[in-house]
């Protein structure tokens, strides 16, 4: 009997009010190995291009990737795809899973489609293309639109950069109802595995991150460097209800994976998250809703960047900068509307070059020593007690702090997209071939 290297790619199963990818990925987990799979990786969770219109919440695919036995494939595929169908939540009109399923290695044109999904916006044709040449087998269980994310979850093979994340499920019926995961036990993993797990906590907010909100079925999720930092994580935890299941995916959260080099203003375009390197044109200013927006730009165009209301501190550093400054700038890009031009969501800000702030002070009267008073806008100054007059030039140049420094600006933890870099992520790139599961990795 020989084996088969398969590889499952699903999407586009869950909705807002209820379901979640990554919990029919840890239900298959236990199905696939109940039919003797092999599993030759951890199952994989890809967070697509957040800066789609169109996604659900985070926009992440699932893929798995066993060794199973020549004569059980069928019956692998039909297990998957009744799965797919039972968790998905099919009445909702947006949902429209689809499940891919390649045998053998993951060609080049695939990993290059894979790339393209995550940076830019792909049509369900190009992804019947690509599906179509790679000899995929797509099964489209409603409409077509998961058929993209399916096909680009078994394309991204995490050969770059990646990450680790443990996630916890509920039994159905405490679904809905507060969860029940100690505060103090959740501050002190954070404090026990930092920097080697991210984004657990919000300090400024005091707002915890790992349990998310609302009717889905998870219970908490933590992320990190290591599948044995998860688990020792985990193991911290004080937790006060029965977990139902847990499993540990590999995934591109924390790595920046969206993002894509972009060398002049007009090039950027809308819906491809965009790094870019350009002098501040305009004074930030806040807006209703206390979004902050500037211009930047070089001799081919100009485009606006805003500091949204959410990324709270982030923006106090934002309404710093001054024309002349040259920053670099990482996020999504909206496309213009009536009111207002193409603009980049910051998701972080690097500062290359702080140009010089110079302020005036009127002048010191030459008769008395008093400090003068200026005589209105554009004119001279008079001294208030000997009525000394002084012209314009008298005026004193000072250069002011910018109470800024030259170096990366990254929003709170609370603001972060999942495929933001944080902080504690630089220097910890990895690049590295993913090998099969050592630590138990599922229960
Ligand atoms: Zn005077």
């Amino acid at each position: 009997m020989a084996d088969v290297q398969l590889h499952i790619g699903f999407d586009d199963t869950d909705s807002p009010r209820m379901g979640c990818t990554t919990y029919i990925g840890a239900i298959l987990v236990e199905r696939l190995e109940a039919l003797g799979c092999k599993f030759t990786d951890y199952p994989n969770l890809i967070r697509l291009n957040p800066n789609v219109p169109w996604k659900t919440r985070g926009n992440g695919a699932v893929c798995l990737r066993v060794s199973c036995e020549d004569s059980s494939v069928d019956k692998v595929k039909d297990s998957v795809l009744e799965t797919v169908k039972m968790n998905s939540d099919l009445e909702y009109a947006r949902t429209d899973p689809a499940v891919v399923f390649l045998e053998g290695d993951v060609s080049e044109d695939l990993t290059q489609f894979a790339k393209r999904v995550l940076g830019d916006i792909v049509t369900v044709n190009e992804a019947k293309a690509v599906a179509n040449r790679v000899h995929a087998d797509v099964h489209l269980i409603k409409g077509e639109r998961g058929l993209v994310g399916a096909l680009a979850a078994v394309g991204e093979i995490l050969h770059d950069d990646f990450t680790y994340e443990i996630i916890a499920y509920r039994f159905s019926e405490n679904r809905g109802t507060q969860r029940k995961v100690r505060r103090e036990s959740i501050l002190e993993m954070d404090r026990e595995t930092t920097p080697f797990t991210f984004n657990n906590y919000d300090p400024k907010k005091r707002r915890i991150l790992i349990t998310p909100r609302g009717p889905d079925p998870i219970l908490y999720g933590i992320r990190g460097e290591t599948p044995e930092i998860l688990l020792r994580a985990k193991s911290i935890l004080v937790v006060e209800e029965d977990i139902e299941r847990w499993v540990i995916y590999r995934c591109n959260h924390g790595t920046d994976a969206h993002l894509r080099r972009v060398d002049r203003p007009v090039d950027v375009r809308p819906h491809q998250p965009t790094i870019m390197t350009a002098t501040v044109l305009s004074i930030p200013k806040v807006i209703l809703g206390g979004h902050v927006v500037f211009s930047i730009g070089d001799e081919s165009g100009t485009v606006d960047c805003a500091a949204y209301e959410p990324t709270g501190e982030f923006r106090e550093v934002v309404r710093r900068l001054i024309p002349g400054d040259v920053v670099r700038v990482f996020g999504g890009v909206r496309e213009a509307s009536s009111k207002n031009p193409v603009t980049i969501n910051l998701e972080k800000i690097e500062i290359l070059q702080l140009t010089q702030k110079v302020g005036y002070l009127n002048p010191l009267c030459t008769a008395c020593g008093k400090r003068t008073k200026s005589s209105g806008r554009s004119q001279g100054f008079r001294c208030p007690r000997c009525s000394a007059t002084f012209p314009l030039s008298s005026r004193i140049a000072t250069v002011q702090s910018r109470d800024l420094e030259k170096r990366l600006y990254i929003p709170p933890p609370r603001a972060h997209r999942h495929l933001t870099k944080p902080y504690s992520r630089y220097g910890r790139e990895k690049n590295v071939d993913p090998k099969s599961p050592v630590v138990v990795w599922h229960s």
